[in-house]
């Protein structure tokens, strides 16, 4: 890994931090272990994995790509990194992303920006853009990434990997930095679906330290691979292949159904009627948890306190002014209007609401089919700075993932094909707790 890193990180720019003596250590102790006792070898013994800097690992910086939190070294680990411990996979370094994950191309970040491998003139997609490009360029093998709007879809799309939202609450967010905590999901990042399986394995599971996640049986992912897809009954919802999806990426989608069709899965027009307010519910929502889980950088717990201030007030308005980039000022100024008295019920009250008929829509076609697929984004990756002026048009790159982050349903991202020599995404959407029926699919296409 470290010696792939050397030769190509200067161009990708995926890593914020290298644990290069740490993982070297770590490395000899799995050594010694197999030279010892060669049976007790964990799930992904020696695997090399990157994780994306805003889960927390002990003693090792942790920014969030933030200037807020430049010189922040936790005093713990995150359970999803505990868990890679003990499946002896060695931590690599931390890997660059959007600013608190606020972001659809990693040019959020408050360091720098990554590339994508394929083209180091297009973004790598975000916010766990550079956990993509890592796998996608050899310099891990696995990567963690986070997704509540798309996160880990969209940029394993536009890299070329494969990645995986699983349902809510199925791996534990204790040590996840909270951007919308009703949203955010740790998820795998791989370049097969198989790696995928294994990493999701490792990582899922009940964890006390987390209210919100989930006590359920963990099925066991990779036996699910050697199932075919025979009978399975697909629904594609007619908004997801609607205008504003490019040509190209509807073929390889219309050719990916064709190709399950032919092992024997049918498929079948569907809709989803409330998509259309997915976007806006989200970006009330996310923002509002956003206001509310970042008042506590305020120079005085963590990271970043301002030497230009006199007084208290000064000192929380100086540190929030220095350390927090655009985007994030823009989000947390959203959701604190949309949270504050008198418009409350107008916008944040009436986005749960609609997220509710958004579950609903999901809920209704699982009553008939086992999964819904379509295209992951409506395009391939674009040119760097070519959205950055105009926060809408990134935020619409997000309009085929957001639906999933509010119903809490799992979904991957798998390669299908290439459109302008650009990676392609083909979206698998399951039921509640269903990801082995996800990757049973996804199989399909290795
Ligand atoms: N791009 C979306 C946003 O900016 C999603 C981010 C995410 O999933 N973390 O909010």
């Amino acid at each position: 890994s470290f010696k792939r890193i050397a030769e190509v990180d200067d161009k990708v720019k995926s890593f914020l931090t290298l644990n290069e003596e740490g993982a070297r250590a770590h490395a000899r102790e799995l050594d010694e272990k197999l030279a010892s006792n060669a049976a007790d070898r964990g799930l992904l013994f020696g695997m090399p994995v990157g994780i994306k800097d805003n889960m927390v690992t002990k003693g090792l910086r942790t920014t969030c790509a933030s200037k807020i939190l430049a010189n922040f070294d936790p005093v713990y680990d995150a359970t999803v990194v505990q868990k890679l411990h003990a499946a002896d996979t060695v931590n690599i370094g931390k890997l660059n992303m959007d600013e608190f994950a606020m972001g659809s191309s990693n040019e959020n970040s408050g360091f720098f920006a990554t590339k994508n491998p394929w083209d180091l003139a297009c973004v790598p997609g975000g916010s766990s853009g550079a956990s993509a490009a890592a796998v996608a360029a050899g310099e891990v093998l696995f990567s963690l990434g986070s997704d509540t709007g798309g996160s880990i879809r969209q940029p394993a799309a536009f890299c070329g990997v494969v990645g995986m939202k699983p349902t809510y609450g199925l791996v534990s967010r204790f040590g996840l930095v909270a951007f919308a905590s009703s949203l955010d999901q740790i998820g795998p990042i791989t370049r097969s679906v198989e790696d995928n399986a294994y990493l999701l394995q490792s990582i899922a599971g009940h964890d006390s330290m987390d209210s919100t996640s989930a006590n359920v049986e963990i099925p066991d992912y990779v036996a699910a691979l050697g199932n075919d897809v025979k009978g399975l009954k697909i629904a594609v919802p007619k908004e997801y292949l609607a205008e504003g999806v490019e040509a190209g990426v509807k073929e390889k989608v219309l050719a990916a159904l064709k190709v399950l069709e032919g092992l024997g899965a049918t498929w079948e027009e569907v809709s989803l009627p409330h998509s259309k307010y997915a976007l806006a519910t989200y970006y009330l929502l996310s923002s509002s948890e956003a206001s509310a889980n970042l008042s506590r950088f305020d120079g005085v717990r963590y990271g970043l306190r301002s030497d230009n201030s006199e007084s208290l007030i000064e000192l929380y308005k100086q540190t929030r002014s220095e350390g927090f980039g655009e985007e994030v000022k823009r989000r947390i100024m959203l959701g604190t209007f949309a949270l504050s008295s008198g418009y409350y019920d107008a916008y944040y009250k009436k986005a749960q609401k609609v997220r509710t008929l958004i579950k609903q829509d999901f809920e209704d076609v699982f009553t008939k089919y086992d999964v819904i697929i379509g295209p992951t984004t409506p395009s391939p990756s674009f040119k760097c700075g070519e959205k950055t002026k105009d926060p809408l048009t990134m935020y619409a790159n997000d309009i085929l993932t957001i639906p999933v982050n509010l119903a809490g349903v799992p979904a991957i991202s798998v390669p299908c094909g290439l459109s302008d020599n650009l990676p392609i995404g083909l979206q698998i959407i399951g039921k509640h707790f269903d990801e082995s029926t996800i990757y049973r699919v996804a199989h399909a296409f290795e």
